[in-house]
């Protein structure tokens, strides 16, 4: 049998710790017996990025907006303890953030479906995919503890040096305050992005902000959405048979819970950053979520939404065996080649990227699975297995389809 060509290459981001290692098995047992696969390799592990002074990270950002579609493995965010672990001459920033800050790009975490692992919430039949803003709000604020009495203001001072002033508060004794803001460019890409996903994914898009009480800030997210639905995604969206539906936050938390899934649900920063937690909780386990990075300009990089799985990574080095899930990483392969055939017209390389994803279901629908689905499924009998036998059980399913 030959291989599938491919035309451009993808841009294949490396990483770190547990995840690096099922990354190589995933290529040589599910994707280079199968795909002439062409790929612009750059290694984001810890030590190459200390090594480049974390340059390689910024080229491979590069390298995603020329080529348009990236790949991503779980990488490490240092942290003090991995300045000591890694000898690392800064705490270099997490990729994710420099990357995403790069593209400009907006993050869709969506779970992946099987038989068997039911999500907590019984109606839920279709996956919620969550599109989580990911600049300014509370993550970008300015707090002052105040000591004891005293008038607090919001001043903007423009560029010729006048000031519009509001008051924010006339405190009688001591308390907080906190400043908070987001640009209008933010979130014009933020709503292009999430046009732009629902009408390639072909699903109804949800957004909901609390405008009723913040009639300025929450309501100015509000009416971009809205102003650019209308002049650019109305006639769209009606072609494609999807809908745009803004409400309020607390009425879209409620009708979430009893709806039936197969949307596309838009949040602010802090919302997306609560809500997508509550959704992938809900729906199993962080190792069947995948994420998904879309950059208004329609530049694409895929990962998983687990991180390298460091406790199994340790086991490992000590030689001991592991059960590590590696479907996140896998569904973040076949959305990556999916992509790069329907942007290349490589017909053969989107029905294979199909074919492994059903693969590695069937694989878990027929009772073969590592750990952490064992411990929540709701078949009997099922056999666990370790990491790399779970993905050589894939590769079997795959021969036989
Ligand atoms: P993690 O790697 O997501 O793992 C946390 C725990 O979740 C694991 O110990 C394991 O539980 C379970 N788990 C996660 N993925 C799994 C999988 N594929 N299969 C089986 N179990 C899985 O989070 P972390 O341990 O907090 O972070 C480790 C490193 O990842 C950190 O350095 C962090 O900076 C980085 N990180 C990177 C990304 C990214 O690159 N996108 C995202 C998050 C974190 P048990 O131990 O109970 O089996
Ligand atoms: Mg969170």
């Amino acid at each position: 049998m030959s291989k599938i060509e491919m035309k451009t290459p993808l841009v294949e981001m490396d990483g770190d710790e547990m995840t690096r290692i099922l990354w190589k098995m995933i290529k040589e047992e599910l994707l280079l017996p199968y795909i002439d696969l062409k790929t612009e390799y750059y290694d984001l592990g810890l030590e190459k990025r200390n090594e480049t002074d974390d340059q390689i990270t910024i080229d491979s950002a590069e390298a995603t907006k020329r080529l348009g579609v990236a790949v991503k493995c779980a990488t490490i965010t240092p942290n003090a303890a991995r300045m000591d672990e890694y000898h690392l001459k800064q705490m270099w920033k997490s990729p994710n953030g420099t990357i995403r800050a790069a593209l400009d790009g907006t993050v869709f975490r969506a779970p992946i479906i099987v038989k068997g692992i039911e999500p907590c919430v019984r109606n839920w039949e279709k996956p919620i995919t969550l599109a989580r803003h990911a600049y300014g709000d509370v993550y970008k604020n300015t707090e002052i503890k105040v000591p004891g009495a005293g008038k607090a203001e919001l001043v903007f001072t423009d560029e010729n040096g006048n000031e519009t002033r509001e008051l924010i508060h006339d405190f009688k004794g001591s308390g907080i305050i906190q400043g908070i803001h987001n640009t209008d460019a933010s979130i014009t890409s933020f709503a292009k992005a999430c046009f732009n996903y629902a009408l390639d994914t072909k699903q109804d898009l949800w957004f909901a902000t609390k405008d009723t009480i913040s009639k300025k800030y929450d309501h100015n997210f509000k009416d971009i959405f809205g102003e650019i639905f209308d002049k650019e995604y109305k006639a769209k969206f009606d072609e494609a048979g999807i809908t745009y539906f803004y409400t309020l936050i607390d009425d879209a938390v409620a009708r979430v819970m009893k709806a039936k899934g197969g949307f596309i649900w838009a949040c602010k920063n802090y919302d997306g950053d609560v809500m997508s937690d509550m959704v992938s909780s809900a729906f199993g386990s962080l190792a069947m979520m995948t994420s998904v990075l879309v950059s208004p300009s329609g530049v694409y990089e895929y990962e998983a939404a687990h991180g390298t799985v460091q406790r199994h990574y340790y086991k490992h080095l000590k030689g001991e065996e592991t059960s590590t899930n590696s479907v996140a990483t896998i569904f973040a392969w076949t959305g990556a080649l999916r992509k790069r055939g329907e942007l290349d017209g490589i017909k053969e390389l989107m029905e294979f990227a199909d074919k492994l994803e059903k693969a590695t279901i069937a694989t878990i629908e027929s009772g073969r699975m590592t750990k952490d689905l064992a411990l929540i499924t709701s078949m009997k009998d099922v056999t666990v297995l370790n990491s790399a036998d779970f993905i050589k059980e894939i590769r079997n399913t795959l021969e036989a389809m």
